[in-house]
């Protein structure tokens, strides 16, 4: 037979080319059968879907098919058949099965329904089950979704640094980066670090966003957006927090803040309609699996329109809801950071919808947001969602060169890190806006999955970076 190109499983379900020979390479996930015929279903990462592979168990080699167990890699040549059975539409009868790899019994994902926490002790081998191929598959197409909102809107992919060298947004929850050899540090006669001998001369650090340079960025280029990894030294084990991850940064040159809550608004609903409308299958089994909601979930998001709230009238509810008997963990008044519990009160209990709470104190928020008249609060929102609490932090920035100054120095950030940033504002200063969504926390939602140690192919947390 002449050498037939392989045909992804995605691709081969859709056909009904019936009769014609086509290969299928993938890893075995169940074999059942008597001595005359044996199914095969192989799965190759394309589509949740397995196709089915059908053998005539007289003409093929004995040790050939004892070899085919779960977790076997396998190559087939064969006819492409109408399906007879009910569940798919297609299979294939084989004329050729040849085995790139077998896989013992020692292979860890031989029965279905292993718990989270075993698969991630195992996460090199757990894209290989439905779940973990279900939510990758997803993740990508979320990622192609987000540059497609942007591109399409005319904004910029723009490339922060990795490294920096100032930590004026840190506040200590920084990974420090060096090339100093630890166990014999330079000292001055002061007992302080001699940071002259290290790869920048001077302290560097893992970045914890890219938005002050991407405020560079957009009161140049206009409309910009970045898109990578940042890290978080902060010692938080929740279900929402990674020590790595991934955010999206837009930053809009002349947006104020009902443009960037509208902005923010659109973008996660054309995200989430993006993952029903292309991730169909893989939604469907989440939702079938672990999460009967997730699909109305997604559906209602993307149906209202998210509930805008200042800050004021946030606590004024959950004051209200105290008076009435409603029990919290951490007390509520005004100017206190909303906790959790309290974000997802007010989205799940009484608002019963996605909420941007803006105009915060100013105490509880950065150097850089837009200052009110009240001289109380800034022009700072948050975006809440069901389930995951806050998954969007923005503002309004200040432009004013003389306001952002003094409240730089009156949150003590040094002038000699952010001399850099504060020149947007003395040459041609713009009103502008921008926020951060944390993707793991997009994919969060979209999935269903309740750990973000579940959402990203090998999570980093507190005392956690195997593989
Ligand atoms: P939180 O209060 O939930 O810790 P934050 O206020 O520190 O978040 P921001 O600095 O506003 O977060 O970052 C913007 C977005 O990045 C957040 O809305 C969230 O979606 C995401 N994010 C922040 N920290 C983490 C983290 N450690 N792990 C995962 N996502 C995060
Ligand atoms: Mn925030």
């Amino acid at each position: 037979m002449e050498k037939i190109k392989r045909t992804a499983i995605v691709d081969l379900l859709k056909s009904s080319d019936y009769g014609k020979n086509v290969c299928v390479k993938g890893w075995v996930r169940t074999k059942r059968g008597n001595k005359n015929v044996i199914f095969i279903a192989v799965n190759d990462g394309s589509t949740i879907k397995n196709i089915q592979i059908v053998a005539d168990a007289t003409k093929f080699d004995e040790n050939l098919l004892k070899q085919i167990t779960t977790g076997s890699s396998v190559c087939i040549f064969g006819v492409l058949v109408e399906s007879q059975g009910s569940g798919q539409t297609v299979e294939i009868h084989a004329s050729t099965i040849e085995i790139y790899g077998t896989a013992d019994e020692t292979y860890p994902l031989q029965k279905k329904g292993h718990s989270m926490e075993f698969l991630r002790e195992i996460a090199h081998l757990r894209p290989r089950t439905n779940t973990f191929g279900a939510v990758f598959r997803i993740r990508h197409n979320m990622a192609f979704a987000i540059h497609k909102f942007f591109h399409e809107r005319g904004f910029f992919y723009f490339h922060t640094p990795i490294i920096t060298a100032s930590d004026c947004e840190g506040a200590g929850q920084m990974f420090q980066v060096t090339t100093l050899d630890l166990k014999n540090i330079k000292k001055s006669a002061n007992g302080e670090v001699d940071f002259s001998e290290d790869f920048y001369g001077k302290p560097a650090n893992l970045t914890v966003s890219g938005q002050l340079e991407g405020e560079l960025a957009a009161t140049a280029l206009g409309l910009i957006y970045t898109f990578g990894p940042i890290f978080r030294a902060e010692n938080s084990n929740t279900l929402r927090h990674l020590s790595e991850l991934w955010m999206i940064e837009p930053e809009m040159a002349f947006y104020e803040i009902d443009d960037n809550m509208q902005l923010a608004e659109d973008f996660i609903k054309y995200c989430i309609r993006w993952a029903l409308d292309n991730c169909s299958d893989d939604i469907k089994f989440l939702c079938d699996m672990f999460d009967k909601e997730l699909i109305d979930r997604l559906n209602f998001v993307i149906a209202n329109d998210f509930v805008r709230l200042k800050y004021s009238e946030g606590i004024k509810i959950l004051e209200d809801a105290v008076a009435n008997g409603h029990k919290f963990e951490f007390p509520v008044y005004w100017g206190t950071d909303l906790a959790a519990e309290h974000e997802r009160f007010l989205v799940e209990q009484y608002f019963k919808n996605p909420v941007i709470l803006t105009d915060y104190p100013k105490e509880i928020k950065s150097f850089y947001m837009k200052q009110n008249d009240d001289g109380k609060t800034v022009r700072a929102m948050d975006v809440l969602f069901p389930k995951i609490g806050e998954i969007i932090g923005g503002s309004q920035r200040e432009e004013n060169l003389e306001k952002l100054k003094k409240r730089a120095a009156e949150m003590n950030v040094p002038d000699k890190d952010i001399w850099w940033y504060m020149d947007t504002r003395r040459y041609g200063t713009v009103p502008h806006s921008g926020f951060g969504l944390g993707f793991d926390r997009l994919i969060l939602f979209v999935t269903g999955m309740a750990n973000i140690r579940d959402v990203i192919p090998f999570p980093r947390t507190p005392k956690n970076a195997e593989f």
